[in-house]
């Protein structure tokens, strides 16, 4: 465990939008009794942290940062149709993924690439190409950082949404995991509705395998999304909003071309499409801009710092709220909490 004690630390490094803010201290924990020792001696208030790519810290931290490190991947149990992967929180989500296709687990592999830890996968139920990680999710072992007790839930008592679970909500600030028990499948089931897979996978194709679908995800990523090592950014900056049926009827109305999907009953307008055209794609604000190629990937031009991406965001907010009548949430998280 690294334990640094000087008065402030640079968070630059520890966050993937690298905003250059600082905290009082950082501490990197391997294992479960680590994190209690911790707790024991500097007490609940810390902000926890994996590998940053989904924060956005918008303000010196007045408490610790912890950092997730805890290792380890293993098969539990397994019967003919699936098997159960225990894994460290702090392991890194590319890697699992590309260990579950390496031995023909099915079920994550359009969830390849996408950065950060295991244990924050689903925290904010990561998702992509039609899949969610909720989808492989069996349970969780968690700390609650108060009374310092182990529990392992499941994962109906994790309440997982678009983008959303309790660990965002009532467990914010309660519960770290520590690890996640995943449910892969041994036969195929290749998930192939999203553009990009649909058109490039045919429909009489006799067999599918995973390795393929895997590659065209990590092909597709690549040629869309900014490298965040070059270009530092949180991937999508906003969540796409979900209308009921009367709100899409009338947007289409008004809006032809609106890009959108159907979401269960309501539907999910593509929040890249609004700040395109309300004519942010490409513009920036002194340190930061929406990403030329991909309007809602906010990108850090150099030395980004937290007014710039706050004056910039409240901008498209406000942009599209007035032309869409529609509000963009913010998906990352961010710290330090704002005070309504
Ligand atoms: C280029 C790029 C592409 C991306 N693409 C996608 C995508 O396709 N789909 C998608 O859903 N997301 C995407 N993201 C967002 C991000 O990768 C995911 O949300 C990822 O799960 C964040 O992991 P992290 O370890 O970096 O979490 P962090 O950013 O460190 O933390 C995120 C939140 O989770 C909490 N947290 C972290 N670890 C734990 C833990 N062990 N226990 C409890 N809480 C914890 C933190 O307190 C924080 O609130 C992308 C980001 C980037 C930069």
């Amino acid at each position: 465990m690294t334990n640094s004690n000087s008065p402030k630390i640079s968070l630059k490094t520890y966050n993937s939008f690298q905003l250059d803010v600082s905290a009082p201290c950082i501490f990197e924990f391997d294992h479960v009794d680590a994190l209690k020792r911790q707790i024991e001696k500097n007490g609940s208030d810390f902000i926890l942290l994996g590998g940053g790519s989904n924060v956005l810290l918008l303000g010196d931290l007045d408490v610790p940062v912890f950092i997730n490190r805890i290792k380890g991947t293993r098969v539990t149990s397994s019967d003919d149709k699936n098997v159960y992967i225990t894994v460290g929180a702090g392991e890194n989500w590319s890697d699992f993924v590309e260990y579950s296709v390496a031995n023909n687990f099915w079920g994550l592999e359009n969830l390849a690439l996408i950065p950060g830890t295991v244990g924050a996968a689903p925290v904010q139920n990561i998702g992509a190409y039609g899949v969610e990680v909720e989808s492989c999710f069996f349970s969780a072992t968690l700390l609650d950082r108060y009374s310092c007790q182990e529990i392992i839930v499941t994962k109906q008592d994790c309440n997982f949404g678009y983008r959303e679970s309790r660990f965002k909500s009532q467990w914010k600030d309660q519960y770290v995991i520590l690890d996640v028990t995943f449910q892969l499948s041994r036969t195929a089931k290749p998930t192939l509705e999203y553009p990009g897979l649909k058109d490039f996978f045919s429909a009489d194709q006799p067999i599918i395998s995973q390795r393929a679908i895997f590659d065209r995800v990590c092909f597709l990523r690549n040629s869309k999304l900014p490298d965040p090592r070059r270009l530092p950014n949180v991937g999508s900056f906003f969540k796409n909003p979900v209308v009921q049926k009367p709100t899409f009827v009338e947007l289409k109305e008004k809006f032809p071309n609106i890009a959108s999907f159907a979401f269960g009953d309501d539907f999910k307008i593509a929040a890249g499409w609004l700040i395109d055209q309300a004519g942010w794609r490409g513009k920036c604000l002194n340190t930061v801009g929406m990403h030329e190629h991909q309007a809602l990937v906010m990108v850090n031009h150099g030395g980004a710092v937290p007014n710039d991406v706050r004056a910039l965001y409240e901008e498209i907010q406000h942009d599209v709220l007035k032309q869409y009548g529609i509000f963009l949430e913010v998906e990352p998280t961010i710290f330090p909490t704002l005070k309504v």
